[in-house]
């Protein structure tokens, strides 16, 4: 059955003392919470894996990573492998974040290709989809997600499928502080839980979750996560206050 999960993508944020603040912080408040029914997942950037997952080691939480390469290893100066994700303690991978797509072309195919290396190492992909203004104001909204969950997943078998995070991040709500409604998230959210339940079957779908992105915050998390088909949260802003994420997480 599908996990609630609230994953923080902390981007390119922090220097290394307060990434060092704000890792502990979470730790130690999550010490205050009771979060059996939730996974909380910490996405730092690379250069702070290492601290992240050390501190992981005594505390609720999973370490992830915000990007990974989709080649092996080699002469790729700049990426980092899911190899190397997995050594350094690394079980969950953003990939597919529309920023990425929108300064860094990152196309559904490599998309797809970076899950399959993730699901290589046993890392768990939290594959983002989510339409531009212009393409809602369009009515495309619909067709721009069906293409990015095809294209993206369903050359998986069904077994890898259930491996799989999706995040809808609208990306007119991406750091705006414009949220979807949550009869918005559960449109989208249901649309894409019948797409995997087409293309393989509803027991695969039910195992799937789906997390909602875009300015989510303490006071709006527990209407967006009541939704039948929102199974929690990707933060971006709200996960760089320890005790505004936690929160967060505690809002099932
Ligand atoms: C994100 O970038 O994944 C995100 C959801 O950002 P924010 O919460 O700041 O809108």
């Amino acid at each position: 059955m599908r996990r609630n999960i609230v994953a923080g993508n902390w981007k390119m944020n922090k220097s290394f003392a307060e990434a060092d603040d704000l890792i502990n912080s979470i730790a130690e408040t999550l010490k205050e919470y009771d979060t059996t029914d939730v996974d909380v997942i910490v996405c730092p950037p690379y250069p702070y894996l290492e601290l992240v997952s050390d501190v992981s080691e005594d505390a609720d939480f999973f370490v992830g990573a915000q990007n990974v390469a989709k080649f092996d290893n080699g002469a790729y100066t700049g990426e980092i492998s899911s190899s190397m994700l997995k050594g350094m303690g690394v079980d969950y991978c953003i990939v597919g974040h529309s920023e990425r797509r929108k300064y860094f072309n990152e196309t559904n195919k490599d998309v797809s290709e970076k899950i399959d290396k993730l699901l290589k190492e046993d890392i768990t992909p939290i594959m983002c989809v989510g339409e531009s203004l212009e393409e809602r104001e369009g009515g495309n909204h619909f067709e721009v997600i069906r293409n990015q969950v095809q294209e993206g997943l369903f050359h998986l078998s069904a077994d890898d499928m259930q491996r799989c995070i999706i995040a809808y991040e609208p990306v007119w709500a991406i750091g705006t502080g414009k949220t979807a409604t949550k009869e918005q998230a559960q449109e989208i959210h249901a649309f894409i839980r019948k797409l995997i339940e087409e293309k393989y079957s509803d027991d695969v779908a039910q195992e799937v979750s789906i997390l909602y992105g875009g300015s989510c915050n303490p006071q709006n998390a527990r209407e967006l996560f009541s939704m039948e088909d929102v199974d929690g949260g990707l933060i971006g802003g709200a996960s760089l206050k320890a005790k505004d994420f936690i929160q967060i997480a505690c809002s099932f």
